[in-house]
């Protein structure tokens, strides 16, 4: 049954940071496996060319992908793949889509495919809650693309040096989206990952993220730990592959502060 509170179709956050390796993929797959856990309908989109988010949950058939999606006319029913992990869907990508962001240039549409993609009418049989965006390493088009189609934006940030460098750029794109194309766009949150609490150096990115960024970042830290990173390998969320590690339970309380947070923001 449907919830008669809920406002009409999926919440969209894009999961983006233009660096490489700061945990993107690793909090789409595992928040979003968290957020199925507690009864949520999730989608996960990969729109990263290397396909991370597919492997890390399994997903091989990839006939159909994100590039589909966006630039053919195959039907949702194609595109969207069940996973292993109740209530979570995946759109698989492949390389295909680096050749996706050239064309998008060509195309009138071209920052508004994704948008237009996920707000079809044959989404609603899906009966989605959120929807999740993997964005690639980069600010170009595919990035563009996930932030004209989301309500808000999600920013991991690794713990590490340098970590608040590049986040200006980020937020700079983000007001030049808003400008352009999606005015209420928000930034839904900055979540600290691979955090290592016996690390000066952690504790530190720590505090200069919350001085200088406050209520903006979770409240949750996700720790650095070895099952999470063991987990894709496994073609699992860590939440799945070892439920009681101290990253499963960091994701699912990252997932419980998320749904707080929409609670008071509808409030
Ligand atoms: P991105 O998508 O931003 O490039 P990934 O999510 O792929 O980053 O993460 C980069 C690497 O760090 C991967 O090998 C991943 O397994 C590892 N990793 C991510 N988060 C954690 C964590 N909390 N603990 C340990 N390893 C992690
Ligand atoms: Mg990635």
């Amino acid at each position: 049954m449907s919830d008669p509170t809920r406002p009409p179709g999926p919440k969209i956050i894009a999961v983006a940071n233009q660096k490489g390796g700061v945990g993107k993929t690793t909090t789409t797959i595992n928040l979003g496996a968290a957020l199925a856990e507690q009864g949520k309908r999730v989608l996960i989109v990969d729109l990263d060319p290397q396909g991370n988010a597919s492997t890390g949950l399994g997903v091989d058939d990839r006939k159909y992908t994100t590039y589909d999606l966006i630039l053919g006319d195959t039907p949702l029913a194609d595109v969207v793949h069940e996973t292993d992990t109740k209530n979570l869907l995946l759109i698989p990508a492949t390389v295909d889509l680096s050749s996706a962001d050239i064309e998008l240039y060509s195309n009138e549409k071209r920052s508004f495919l994704l948008h237009d993609a996920l707000r079809q009418h044959a989404m609603d049989r899906f009966d989605l809650d959120f929807i999740l965006i993997d964005c690639p390493p980069s600010l170009n088009l595919l990035t563009v693309n996930a932030m004209v189609a989301a309500h808000s934006v999600l920013v991991p940030l690794q713990s590490e040096f340098f970590a608040l460098e590049g986040l200006s750029q980020l937020m700079l794109t983000i007001r030049e989206v808003r400008t352009s194309a999606n005015p209420n766009l928000r930034i839904e949150g900055i979540v600290l990952t691979m955090y290592d609490g016996r690390n000066n150096l952690s504790q530190q990115v720590e505090s200069d993220a919350r001085d200088n960024l406050g209520d903006l970042v979770f409240k949750t830290i996700i720790p650095r730990n070895v099952r999470v990173s063991e987990a894709p390998s496994f073609a699992m969320p860590v939440l799945s592959y070892d439920a009681e590690s101290k990253g499963a339970v960091a994701y699912r309380e990252l997932a419980a502060e998320l749904i707080g947070n929409q609670t008071k923001i509808a409030a």
